[in-house]
């Protein structure tokens, strides 16, 4: 099928019913951004910038931190790019930045890690704040903050690049056009105060690979748990539909950017609860687009809700068969 796809290249991933999904691909190191021609994506959905960090001898300095991201956008022309901030620390851990005597943390995926580092050391984090907008220049730039909790945090590291923004400014330096700040949301507790942080919110993305762990409480690199909680269990299902249904209404543009949207039958689920926009690995992109041409994403929806009324375990049975009836 591999040739059927690359044919699909140019072919917008637009459902049977006029449904056009925005479809941008995760990357996260310079060679990453040949993904976007190969595959006809329509940007890059998540850029981790942590990458550049973790196959760094050294911490990467300012001027490196620049050249990469200004290469990503060159690369990205005018397809829009969400850079990521680094999701570091945890189980992500760099041997030149030690959290201190009580560096070893027994739960490293709750730990000391991504905002709650980069807020703390935010030395580490004004200098990538300073290199993204300076590389941004004249363009718009996309940040998005790893594991936020609460909506303080998102508050502070916008007003932490505000504040880069504006001195960049004064020392006569160019800036964006325009920053939009958006949040990743994989901390289940972000949906309880969603409500108060959705007006200051450019886009929000959910990121399923933490946030399944979370919600089950399930390691998600522990083989034991792996075929165990399913992405199509109705926890899962309801919580991404109530979270889209309630970011929609604010006018707010949300996707998801983890793993579960690059498998068809996931992403057909995706757009069943109302998410239009994916992010996902590149070699995805054939078989999804080919998921969503032949799909009719009203009929879905419309069945999408006889399925969550029945939340005993997962409904990847109900929704191959719906999808098999259905010629998807
Ligand atoms: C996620 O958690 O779903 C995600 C996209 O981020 P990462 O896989 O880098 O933790
Ligand atoms: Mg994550």
């Amino acid at each position: 099928r591999r040739a059927e796809f690359a044919a699909m290249r140019d072919l917008p991933a637009r459902t049977r019913d006029d449904l056009r999904i925005e479809l941008m691909v995760n990357a996260g190191l310079r060679d990453d951004m040949a993904a976007l021609d190969v595959t006809g994506a329509d940007g890059i959905g998540l850029f981790r910038t942590e990458f550049q960090f973790l196959v760094s001898a050294t911490l990467p300095q300012r001027e490196r931190q620049l050249r990469l991201y200004r290469d990503v956008l060159d690369a990205a022309g005018d397809r829009p790019v969400i850079f990521r901030t680094v999701d570091i620390g945890g189980d992500k851990a760099l041997p030149y930045l030690k959290a201190g005597d009580d560096a070893d943390e027994e739960n490293p995926a709750l730990g000391w890690r991504a905002i709650r580092l980069g807020l703390e050391r935010d030395a580490l984090m004004k200098v990538q704040a300073r290199a993204l907008i300076e590389a941004a220049a004249g363009r718009t730039l996309n940040v998005m903050f790893p594991m936020v909790s609460e909506p303080w945090e998102f508050e502070e590291a916008v007003a932490l690049f505000d504040a880069q923004r504006k001195w960049i400014h004064d020392h006569g330096r160019g800036v964006p056009n325009a920053i939009r700040y958006g949040t990743m949301l994989e901390v289940p507790a972000l949906a309880e105060s969603l409500d108060m942080l959705l007006p200051r919110l450019d886009f929000l993305s959910i990121g399923t690979n933490d946030l399944t762990q979370f919600l089950f409480a399930a390691d998600r690199a522990n083989p034991k748990l792996a075929e165990r909680y399913d992405w199509l269990s109705p926890a899962i299902l309801r919580f991404i539909g109530r979270v889209t249904r309630q970011t929609r209404a604010a006018g707010v543009p949300i996707g998801v950017c983890g793993e579960m949207g690059g498998r068809p039958l996931e992403a057909m689920a995706l757009i069943g609860l109302g998410i239009d926009r994916l992010s996902i690995t590149p070699a995805a992109v054939g078989p999804v687009k080919a998921m969503i041409r032949s799909l009719d994403a009203k009929a879905l929806r419309e069945a999408m809700d006889g399925f969550l009324g029945r939340p005993l375990r997962t409904l990847r049975g109900d929704l191959a068969a719906w999808a098999e009836s259905n010629g998807v």
